[in-house]
């Protein structure tokens, strides 16, 4: 088998150079165990803070380990009545292409039920649970709310705005970072308004998509977007705090937003969260978004890379904005 491994830490933009493909022995499952054969695995911002050595929410790699994340596979060796040879398993030994688990780590999946297995990875996984969580929970969405959301043409943001829509938004603005990502939020996904954040001031461009004022910000990208996004919110406006890409590679504190101050007379609420602590949405999510999924009422794009070898240039592309949807990479 192969899985690849963290070589050493990046200070700024990881390269190529920070990760290694190590060969070894196929290993057998132990009682209670399971030898799954992978078939995706998934890269997310997210593990690019697991790169650094810092105590976060999630342990960091380790140097001369294995990566980990999402990976969905089939069940080729069983020590486990309840997971069989042949089930396909949602499981958290991604970066590899075969993994050994206890039966009680992993989620037997349905594969009948998804257009394809690597949807589980994204719109009907957690991906799709943080845009449902972020925007009706945190964000307290509203039929009738004017809503932006930043890095709308990746894999959350682009079920984010699709939520937003199917809910019965005013108007959903989306910025992405391509004038093809424009297009595609557009004529596609049936966004009202995008733009390309690298063509002008953010605060500009949202200015001129939302002249009245916006009610909902989710916020994936943090720094120029998040600064737009307080000066255009109303009065008792909302934002969900997902992610901050911008900054993830950045060596030096972000110097946006500047604009803070302006939450306290708009008495905005600004609020984070983590999808893994909101599990317990799990089944109204996939009643309703695997409902539009069925009525194709809701679009389900992915970029996909080939092999294990090419799994670390998926995760830099990723953050150099080479996804429409979700990034996955495709396995054996
Ligand atoms: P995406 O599919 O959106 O991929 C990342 C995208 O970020 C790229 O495609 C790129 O698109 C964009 N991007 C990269 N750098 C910048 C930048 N400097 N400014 C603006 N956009 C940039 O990833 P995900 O959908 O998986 O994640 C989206 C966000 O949600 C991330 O911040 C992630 O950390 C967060 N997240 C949070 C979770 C939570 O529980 N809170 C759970 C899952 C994700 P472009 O071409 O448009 O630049």
């Amino acid at each position: 088998m192969q899985e690849i491994r963290l070589a050493s830490r990046p200070t700024g933009w990881p390269t190529a150079d920070n990760f290694e493909l190590a060969e070894l022995p196929t290993p057998a499952p132990g009682p209670g165990q399971v030898l799954i054969r992978n078939r995706f695995m998934s890269v997310d911002p997210y593990m690019r803070g697991r790169m650094n050595d810092v105590e976060s929410y999630v342990a960091p790699f380790e140097i001369g380990k294995a990566l980990d994340g999402a990976a969905i596979g089939e069940v080729v060796a069983s020590n486990a009545e309840q997971v069989p040879v042949g089930a396909t398993v949602l499981h958290g030994l991604g970066w590899r292409d075969f993994a050994v688990a206890d039966a009680a780590h992993v989620r037997v999946v349905d594969p009948a039920a998804a257009p394809t297995l690597s949807a589980y990875l994204g719109l009907l996984g957690m991906t799709g649970l943080t845009a449902y969580v972020g925007l009706l929970d945190i964000a307290q969405f509203r039929a009738g709310d004017v809503v932006f959301v930043s890095g709308a043409a990746g894999a959350v943001g682009s079920v984010v705005g699709q939520i937003a829509r199917l809910r019965g938004a005013k108007r959903v603005i989306g910025s992405a970072g391509s004038a093809e990502k424009v297009r595609h939020l557009v004529d596609d996904l049936g966004f009202d308004a995008a733009f390309n954040y690298k063509d002008a001031p953010v605060r500009q461009q949202l200015r001129d998509a939302a002249p009245d004022g916006i009610d909902v910000y989710f916020d994936n990208v943090g720094g120029d977007h998040l600064e737009a996004a307080i000066g255009s919110l109303n009065k008792f406006g909302r934002v969900a705090l997902c992610g901050a890409i911008a900054q993830y590679n950045e060596t030096s504190a972000p110097a946006t937003p500047r604009n803070l101050a302006l939450a306290i007379g708009k008495e905005l609420n600004l609020r984070g969260f983590i999808v893994g602590n909101h599990r317990d949405r799990m089944p109204e999510f996939v009643a309703e978004v695997g409902g539009w999924l069925r009525a194709g009422e809701i679009e389900s794009r992915e970029t996909v890379v080939e092999g294990l070898a090419a799994a670390p240039e998926a995760f830099l592309g990723l953050m150099r904005g080479e996804n429409t949807g979700k990034m996955v990479v495709k396995l054996g």
